[in-house]
């Protein structure tokens, strides 16, 4: 059981803030690896920070920052060899074609500017972008998040082109080749119309696996198809692995690179700094003429880039994507396995540590079953293990758990879905 709370406490947006806190129960006093720890002492399993990429406070990045902090902060534009260090760091993970880096300070930063880009370069302005995304909290894409539609006064914006999602389910895994084509019609239809409108699209913005969507994995060809799509139309791609980048995946640096393409401009940060606010936008020389002046204070300082660089060498000297693999496939399985047992659990999707469960009524309705999905995520609380939900009904457990995860881990948090899956329904 959980420890009773000894005492209340408010949380600020009470009074004097509106920040949203996920969670208003727990408050957290430190973290490590995989772990965040409560005020009352709690230990609990962190299955979604996934900004804590190579775990909370690793000893490597934690030194990393604190020499430089020695050191040297902020040149405001001067050359310095932590920045040299990390751009020769970043270059070896990226596509040759891709070679232009601009370093910011989120990833709605990242993605404004990668948007910016791809505007200027085609002189469009409009974007298609998949159905229940979400690309960042400023106003240039809250306007093209479709998730936020609904709240927006004027609701959808006429320069933005919806398309629906490739919604596949590994439940239905025979349907995944079969949806392909089907998919792929829909994004063609959506671009076609737009050029036969007279308003062509200038940028197609999409995140490869749809996190934020409730981790929807299109099928293998789709992005190859609908790239060329967008190409051929004169528009250029832009892939959002603000949440899927640096290995999240297993196996690769880039959940495109599963998908065999190369955006014309990547985004990423989150896992980028481990916690520290860094993100970045990658292109292409020519993409990037059309923006032949960029200034930012704090993007790409001297302590970013050497927390940055540090972030890599850990992915990279504990073969965290490797592990990320394989841990992320023994979650996997062991989760679907609980579906025989849990008529309520109607999908388990995901690659590496990216991990969705969709919770519904029952199969094959798979009607969405939202406060059931709460239940669960407080009985997982209880346990000490942290999810959080996605989607747009919220009924998708999502896990994207720090690269340190481990197989005991793993083994621990499908005990405890067994436990409240089956404690839920009573
Ligand atoms: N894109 C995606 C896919 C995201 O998940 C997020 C953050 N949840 C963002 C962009 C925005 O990043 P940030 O919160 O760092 O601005």
């Amino acid at each position: 059981m959980m420890q009773a709370r000894q005492r209340q406490f408010s949380t600020p947006s009470d009074n004097w803030c509106q920040v949203h806190f996920a969670d208003s129960e727990v408050k957290v006093v430190r973290a490590s690896k995989q772990y965040i720890y409560d005020d009352l002492g709690n230990e609990y399993l962190d299955c979604v920070s996934s900004s804590a990429h190579v775990g909370h406070c690793h000893p490597h990045v934690v030194a990393a920052g604190h020499a430089q902090m020695l050191k040297l902060w902020t040149t405001q534009g001067f050359l310095n060899d932590t920045y040299s260090q990390y751009m020769k760091k970043l270059m070896d993970i990226l596509p040759e074609s891709l070679s232009v880096v601009y370093l910011v300070n989120s990833g709605s930063e990242a993605n404004d500017l990668a948007l910016r880009l791809g505007r200027l370069y085609t002189k469009r302005h409009d974007v298609a972008v998949f159905e229940s995304s979400y690309h960042g909290n400023i106003s240039s894409l809250v306007d093209i998040s479709s998730k936020s539609f609904k709240r927006l006064p004027q609701g959808k914006k006429d320069f933005v082109h919806v398309i629906p999602l490739p919604r596949t389910r590994n439940n239905q895994d025979s349907n995944i080749e079969n949806g392909q084509a089907e998919f792929c019609n829909e994004a063609q239809n959506v671009i076609l119309k737009a050029s036969q409108n007279g308003t062509p699209i200038g940028v197609f913005i999409s995140e490869i696996v749809v996190a934020a969507a409730g981790v929807v994995i299109p099928p293998p060809n789709y992005f190859k198809t609908v790239y060329q799509m967008v190409r051929s139309q004169g528009g250029v791609c832009i892939a959002d692995e603000v949440q899927t980048g640096l290995g999240r995946l297993g196996g690769d640096f880039w959940a495109f690179q599963g998908y065999g393409v190369v955006p014309d401009i990547l985004a990423f940060g989150k896992s980028q700094g481990n916690g520290f606010p860094m993100a970045a936008v990658v292109t292409t020389r020519e993409i990037a003429s059309s923006l032949p002046e960029y200034m930012s204070t704090y993007g790409g300082n001297p302590l970013a880039c050497a927390i940055g660089k540090a972030v890599l060498e850990v992915i990279i000297n504990e073969k965290l994507m490797y592990s990320a693999k394989m841990v992320g496939k023994f979650l996997l399985e062991g989760l679907r396995g609980l579906m025989s047992k849990h008529p309520t659990i109607g999908d388990v999707r995901g690659m590496g540590l990216c991990i969705g469960m969709e919770v519904v009524c029952g199969r094959p309705d798979m009607k969405p079953a939202t406060n059931f999905a709460n239940r669960v995520l407080y009985l997982l609380k209880e346990q000490k293990v942290i999810v959080a939900t996605q989607g747009e009904e919220r009924n998708v457990i999502a896990m994207t758990p720090p690269l340190c995860f481990t197989l005991e881990n793993a083994r621990r948090v499908i005990g405890a879905f067994d436990n409240a899956f089956t404690k839920a329904s009573q």
